[in-house]
């Protein structure tokens, strides 16, 4: 077991990505804490991890709300006893719209979620993490935070700033045990379009991106890079970006 006895925080885990890295990381022996918007689907997360042998707890939490993240770090060390690794995975699209018909309210919805949301949680973190003089950050970014044209430009502009972030933490926190490295991924088979505003920016996407693709994928894909990362097997990896795009940012 590769996080044996350790304590992860995922956001956005009661689906897709979030809930792969949940159910991995609760298998390979850490205890979980589920945080999401959607308390129905946390407890069906928390009771399957539970049901499988796994420990897990879940927290309706929204990332854009300090005092819920607050909440979510206090609901780890309660039940837990603290906190080693945390994903910042939750996040939303924004319809691929373009910087003309991009709204205030859409971009500052993404830039909450997707940047706002991770930088509180890893501040909220870090105080433990220093204590302890180990942790572990894994961010979920995208494909569109490494190149332009594979989002709109919220979407593109939140992930890009995930990006530095990871850096930033990963490099001035290296001395002090703590790792902080992203992930972005390609297509992934989960429910983020559903919850996509609406895709008007989708034709002019397709247009621009012009490059192979491939289909979407499981999420387990992405769920065992972030069990990479959580775990001893990377610990020279920090302030990296990992794509899993099956070679889609490659072009
Ligand atoms: P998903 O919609 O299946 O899951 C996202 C989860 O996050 C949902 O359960 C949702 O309730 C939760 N969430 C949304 N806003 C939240 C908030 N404010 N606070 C707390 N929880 C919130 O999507 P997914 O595809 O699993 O996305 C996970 C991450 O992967 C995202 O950061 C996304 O940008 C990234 N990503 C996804 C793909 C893809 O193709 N699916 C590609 C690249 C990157």
């Amino acid at each position: 077991m590769k996080l044996q006895n350790k304590v992860a925080i995922v956001t956005g885990a009661a689906s897709g990505v979030g809930k792969a890295i949940a159910e991995l990381f609760a298998k390979e022996g850490a205890k979980v804490v589920i945080a999401d918007l959607n308390g129905d689907a946390i407890s069906a997360a928390v009771n399957e991890i539970n049901q499988a042998g796994g420990t897990a707890e879940g927290i309706v939490a929204n990332v854009t709300k300090e005092d819920e993240v607050q909440a979510m770090v206090d609901k780890a060390v309660d039940a837990f006893g603290t906190v080693d690794i945390l994903v910042n995975n939750a996040g939303i699209m924004d319809g691929f719209r373009l910087i003309e018909t991009i709204q205030d309210d859409l971009w500052e919805r993404v830039l909450a979620v997707n940047l706002t949301g991770p930088m509180r949680a890893i501040r909220k973190t870090i105080p433990l993490m220093l204590a302890k003089g180990q942790g572990v950050i894994v961010n979920i970014a995208s494909a569109a935070g490494i190149s332009g044209g594979k989002g709109g430009v919220a979407y593109t502009s939140a992930k890009h700033g995930l990006v530095g972030l990871t850096k930033n933490v990963g490099y001035m926190y290296a001395k002090s045990g703590i790792r902080c490295n992203a992930i972005a991924p390609g297509g992934v088979k989960t429910n983020i379009a559903l919850n996509n505003i609406d895709m008007d920016g989708m034709q002019v996407f397709q247009e621009g991106a012009g490059t192979q693709r491939s289909e979407p994928v499981d999420p387990l894909q992405i769920a065992t890079v972030a069990l990479f990362l959580a775990s001893d097997d990377s610990r020279f990896v920090n302030g990296a970006v990992i794509a899993a795009d099956g070679g889609w940012t490659a072009y």
